[in-house]
């Protein structure tokens, strides 16, 4: 199926460039080609005389709303970016510990190893990822420093935690302004396929469970849809940013809590 990115001519000028805009621009993808089809069938309809059948009927338009780029992406997918890359940091720590975690283990175990022996040092998938990540981000964070002419990234070659999270820290507080940028509008996409594949390392699959939140259609039908990378009503469609769909897990729990205090108040003997 198409991305973001190979739909953007379809979408109206000044669009967002996020996933936001994704179904909007199938849709409009979808219409296209079938006013292909349509007029193929017409040319079909005149060659065959033309009065014979009923003229075929013209698809109709899809009502569609892109919503605006402020200047490439909206404040929600900024957001979402944000999120996803400070959780990089997060994930990629978790899956750190729980590859040392299997090493400490292998080692304790002795494996029958004899002194002397040399041992080949095993690299995990895990650590392979990590490594790969980072490389990424501090590729991200150089081209930004050289499209603005800042001094090189400080670095003593290493490619561990700490650099990482300096990395991540770096874009996160420049984000809103990188991503005005048109050479940077891959990043969305980037943190989101980086995000998919640590968490599929962990074994942490979103979209597979149903979240608490009950839309303002009035259905609690939201479920993180993994492509876009937002969440959304399956009822109406709505999309939730990962901040305000947990903003609005946050909120609707406490009103349930103060919903349960009033009913214990009332049963109160008097
Ligand atoms: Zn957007
Ligand atoms: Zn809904």
């Amino acid at each position: 199926m198409p991305d973001t990115a190979q739909l953007q001519p379809l979408a109206p000028a000044g669009s967002c460039r996020g996933s936001c805009n994704l179904r909007a621009a199938r849709a409009l993808a979808a219409h296209r080609q079938a006013l292909e089809e349509h007029a193929d069938a017409v040319d079909r309809w005149y060659a065959a005389g033309g009065s014979e059948q009923e003229f075929p009927p013209e698809p109709e338009a899809p009502r569609v709303r892109f919503w605006p780029g402020n200047p490439l992406f909206c404040g929600r997918c900024v957001a979402n970016a944000r999120r996803t890359l400070l959780d990089l940091d997060v994930l990629a720590s978790q899956l750190a510990a729980t590859a040392d975690g299997h090493r400490g283990r292998a080692a304790d175990a002795g494996e029958g190893r004899v002194s002397g022996t040399k041992t080949r040092p095993s690299v995990s998938p895990v650590t392979d990822v990590l490594d790969r990540l980072v490389g990424d981000l501090f590729d991200v964070e150089d081209e930004w420093r050289s499209l603005r002419g800042y001094p090189g990234r400080p670095s003593n070659g290493g490619r561990g935690a700490h650099p990482r999270s300096r990395t991540i820290g770096w874009l996160a507080e420049r984000l809103e302004d990188i991503l005005a940028h048109e050479d940077m509008a891959g990043l969305p996409r980037q943190l989101s396929n980086w995000d998919r594949v640590l968490r599929h390392l962990a074994k942490d699959d979103r979209a597979s469970t149903n979240s608490p939140v009950r839309c303002a259609c009035g259905e609690r039908n939201v479920g993180w849809d993994d492509e876009l990378h937002y969440y959304r009503c399956r009822s109406c469609g709505t999309l939730l940013n990962q901040d305000e769909h947990d903003h609005q897990v946050h909120e609707q729990a406490d009103a349930a809590e103060a919903r349960a205090g009033q009913g214990r108040a009332t049963y109160q003997p008097v």
